[in-house]
């Protein structure tokens, strides 16, 4: 399936939660979610999430999709990464979202460079910055332990950068990021487990969706 860009607050609602796919303006009373939390479309309201009845299968795929959305991953991408877990010693589903939170769209969220995935992407594939001193725009790039993540000195000059030091000290960065607000850097110190995921997902549903 292609890249969704469409309005993202629909995906929100659609999945019955915030997914925080807007920054700064999923914390304010102009959230969709916080005004409708119910379902897109014209009968979302008549089939609000606690009256329906639910199948298995419908949970697994609700998962899975609102996993992908959290990652801001296309569909052929996800499988992709679901079957180089599967390749992985280890359990499956706790491997994928290692997988996933590795990317360096989803580091650069963490790290607080970027207000939400989206957008980190975007600074990401702009050539924001560098890894191990390398000019990189590929989001999807996967970081490992020793890895060191920089803002680009040609950027550095950008109004968003000059007040990003401020900014990125507002939230506190993982365990396995040791982040140089300051400096604008970051150092990979080893890979994410998974309690240092944020995100409200269950690998389980995961697995058992692609496991049918
Ligand atoms: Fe989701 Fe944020 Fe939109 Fe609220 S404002 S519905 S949390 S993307």
């Amino acid at each position: 399936m292609a890249k969704y860009i469409g309005p993202v607050c629909k995906l929100c609602r659609r999945e019955g939660e915030k997914l925080f796919l807007k920054g700064q303006r999923c914390y304010t009373p102009k959230c969709a979610f916080e005004r409708r939390a119910y379902p897109p479309g014209e009968h979302g309201r008549q089939a609000l999430w606690r009256r329906r009845r639910v199948s298995e299968y419908w949970k697994q795929l609700r998962e899975k999709q609102k996993t992908r959305r959290v990652y801001n991953v296309t569909e052929r991408q996800f499988r992709r990464y679901y079957r180089k877990a599967q390749q992985q010693r280890g359990l499956t589903g706790q491997t994928l979202l290692v997988l996933l939170e590795r990317r360096l769209d989803n580091v650069i969220y963490r790290l607080n460079f970027a207000e939400s995935r989206p957008q980190a992407r975007m600074l990401v594939a702009h050539g924001h910055f560098s890894v191990n001193g390398r000019r990189t725009d590929i989001p999807s790039m996967l970081v490992s332990p020793g890895d060191v993540i920089e803002v680009r000195e040609g950027s550095r000059k950008r109004t968003y950068f000059k007040e990003l030091p401020q900014v990125a000290e507002t939230r506190a960065s993982p365990p396995w990021l040791e982040r140089d607000a300051p400096n604008l850097s970051a150092k990979v110190m080893q890979e994410p487990q998974r309690g240092d995921i944020d995100a409200n997902l269950n690998e389980q549903l995961i697995v058992e969706y692609y496991s049918r």
